[in-house]
């Protein structure tokens, strides 16, 4: 059975929700080999084991976690080359795309990036132009590197007792320009992360104003979902930039997204448009969003998500 490198997405040694979705599709494609790069391995061991790695390569030092991204794909290339594996899949976050960009040229390789979906024979699927066109593609040259957004299949545990292998990295010189010198760890709050979230509801320009993006806060936290925004709302300094959804910001693909006073321009769908099922709230009945909508709704947002509100209170009483 074919091996499939499995690059881990951890804080810390807890596995992104993104990690836990490539462990299982990986075990559809072959035999999982994942490879943990930075501190925190006794942390991550049980969730390895329990979503069926069977082997573990724990890359040793602090090269990966002190220099970006290079090291990390040296330490990819050569576990390439030593086991030849059918392919290697990265989760789809910013550094995760830059990876596996990197590692294509390294290896010589096609790259897939953003991809939604994975087929046994490794015909990837990407959704592009506003979720309005599927694109169908599998990589025709060396091996395989996918880059997979979070939110693209459910995670499933299936019990393995992995084996352990360390590995020495040994960057090159040239790998080790650039230095992290701090981690600043945002303060976490009680919302979910927004690329690991189930439920995002995100606001635009529409609210009118700081005090107005507090109604997407409110249906956020009554849904238990991660809190979005568009540009113009953080540019405006009215939210983070953290919570920027789109080309420039965050890409996103939950469950149910719900946007609340965003037009919909292609910058914004551009990170939002894989979501499985999209809410529309907008005053004005042609804004370019409800083109991707589910289910929209025409209206006043300062009205419609106090009577939403009002509505999930009713139901939960
Ligand atoms: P607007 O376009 O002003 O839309 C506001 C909407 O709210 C309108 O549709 C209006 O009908 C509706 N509205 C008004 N009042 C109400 C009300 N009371 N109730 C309900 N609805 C109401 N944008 C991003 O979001 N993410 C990006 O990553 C991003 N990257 C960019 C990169 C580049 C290079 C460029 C050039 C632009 C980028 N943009 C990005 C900006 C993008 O082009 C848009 O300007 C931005 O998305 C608009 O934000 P908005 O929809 O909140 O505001």
């Amino acid at each position: 059975m074919s091996a499939v490198l499995v690059l881990i997405d951890h804080h810390d040694g807890v596995l992104s929700k993104g990690s836990l979705e490539l462990l299982t599709k990986a075990r559809e494609l072959g035999e999982v080999s994942a490879v943990f790069c930075g501190a925190g391995i006794e942390v991550a061991r049980p969730a390895l084991a329990e979503y069926g790695a069977a082997t573990v390569f724990v890359v040793e030092g602090d090269a990966t976690d002190r220099h970006p991204v290079a090291p990390t794909v040296g330490v990819l290339a050569a576990l390439v080359e030593a086991h030849a594996p059918a392919v290697v899949l990265v989760v789809a976050t910013i550094e995760g795309r830059e990876v596996a960009g990197r590692l294509a040229v390294r290896l010589g390789s096609g790259v897939i990036t953003d991809a939604v979906g994975i087929d046994a024979d490794l015909v990837c699927d990407q959704q592009v132009f506003g979720g309005s066109t599927l694109v169908r593609s599998r990589v025709k040259r060396g091996t395989p590197v996918i880059a997979v957004r979070p939110n693209s299949w459910p995670a499933a545990p299936s019990p393995s007792t992995p084996a352990e292998v360390t590995v020495q990295p040994a960057p090159a010189a040239s790998d080790v320009l650039a230095t992290v010198v701090e981690r600043v760890r945002e303060a976490a709050g009680d919302r979910p992360d927004l690329a690991d979230a189930t439920i995002v509801v995100s606001g635009g320009r529409g609210l009118g104003n700081a005090e107005g993006f507090g109604l997407v806060e409110a249906l956020a936290d009554r849904l238990g979902a991660a809190v979005g925004a568009s540009r113009a709302v953080t540019d405006a300094g009215w939210y983070p930039h953290a919570a920027q959804v789109g080309q420039t910001g965050r890409t996103v693909s939950p469950s149910l997204y719900v946007a609340v006073g965003i037009s919909g321009a292609i910058q914004h769908r551009a990170g939002m448009q894989t979501s499985k099922t999209i809410v529309v709230v907008n005053k004005d009945r042609e804004a370019p969003l409800f083109e991707l909508a589910d289910f929209g709704i025409v209206g006043d947002a300062h009205t419609v998500i106090p009577a939403l509100l009002a509505e999930l209170d009713r139901l939960s009483t």
